[in-house]
């Protein structure tokens, strides 16, 4: 058994920013990420609104939170699953693989996973021309035709990325009017690459051993129609990664986002959580940064100084 004073399960803006301040409110301060630290806007090939930094990729800003953690002495653990947590009582423990692990207080940054559209051939063609991130699978397709699903930010900034790389991109989206900024919707129309095609939707992502075409619907005239195309590209926002926090007592909305009160504290004492898996109604990577501010400086109160939060 290992003991901290806090542990934070996520390595994201979120769970990075909160242990740079944990840290250096001199709580021993563990996080633990299933994957690389970074979270999900490593994926972002930029960022233009985070303040401080004009434009940057996803990649260099998690880069530098993660080693800011670091320096500062946070203790990352990254490639280790946590598997089950028992919160309800004073002693929170966090168990993965390695061992079991003992904290005073716990914050819950695990982010959100990319929403899958549910079509016939999306699941058979992952990996194989079927991408949730462009940045990571745009290269791929240089010079090639490629289509992008969804009409947020994310769609957006993809689609101007891939603007970059393809030879044409195709933008389908459901509706007649996409919800990005009006910035990034005139920066996308404005590059001679990109179609969008309004009120369409996937029926079908076709191909052999990579995706060929995809069967499109027109949902306000019922026509279908088939466009040959070399990648497939879901940009369709994210769901909540709260399921072992909702198994371990913590209190979710009906879409599975942990409900936290303005100390970002959850229903469950000592436990706090930040980030896009919170029900917080903004996710971005600012708003990110400051729960996990408040969390560690809340988990901070929790722990030292108990009498200020009665
Ligand atoms: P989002 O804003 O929720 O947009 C999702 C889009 O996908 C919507 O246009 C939605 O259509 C469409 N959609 C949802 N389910 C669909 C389905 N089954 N089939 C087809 N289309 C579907 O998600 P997001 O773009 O990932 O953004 C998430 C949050 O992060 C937002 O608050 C956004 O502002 C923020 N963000 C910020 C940045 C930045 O750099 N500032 C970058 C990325 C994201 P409808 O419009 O019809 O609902």
């Amino acid at each position: 058994m290992e003991n901290w004073d806090v542990i934070i399960v996520g390595a994201g803006s979120a769970g990075l920013s909160a242990g740079v301040y944990t840290v250096r409110s001199g709580l021993k301060t563990l996080i633990l990420d299933e994957k690389l630290p970074g979270g999900t806007i490593a994926d972002a090939s930029i960022v233009v609104n985070y303040p401080g930094f004009h434009e940057i990729s996803g990649g260099e800003l998690s880069e530098k939170m993660t080693s800011h953690a670091r320096k500062v002495g946070a203790t990352i653990h990254d490639l280790e699953v946590v598997t089950e947590m028992d919160l309800s009582t004073e002693k929170k423990l966090i168990k993965t693989p390695r061992t079991t692990y003992e904290a005073k207080a716990v914050i819950y940054s695990t982010g959100s996973h990319y929403r899958e559209i549910g079509v016939k051939g999306e699941k058979e063609f992952k990996g194989k021309g079927v991408s949730y991130c462009g940045v990571c699978d745009g290269p791929f397709f240089k010079g090639k035709k490629v289509l992008v699903v969804g009409g947020g930010n994310t769609a957006c900034i993809t689609t101007l990325y891939l603007s970059g790389l393809a030879s044409q991109v195709f933008v389908i989206h459901r509706r007649r009017a996409f919800r990005a900024e009006e910035s990034l919707v005139s920066d996308i129309t404005s590059k001679s690459n990109v179609t969008i095609m309004w009120n369409t939707e996937i029926q079908e992502i076709k191909g052999d051993k990579q995706v060929r075409a995809v069967d499109l619907l027109d949902n306000l005239t019922g026509k279908t129609s088939e466009l040959q195309v070399d990648a497939v590209f879901v940009q369709i926002g994210e769901a909540p990664n709260s399921q072992l926090a909702k198994a371990a007592g913590v209190e979710t909305d009906e879409h599975g986002y942990i409900k936290v009160d303005g100390h970002q504290q959850t229903n469950m004492p000592g436990v706090f959580a930040a980030g896009d898996v919170t029900d917080q109604p903004v996710k971005q990577v600012g708003t990110a940064v400051g729960q996990g501010i408040t969390a560690a400086l809340e988990a901070y109160s929790f722990i030292r100084r108990p009498y200020y939060r009665k």
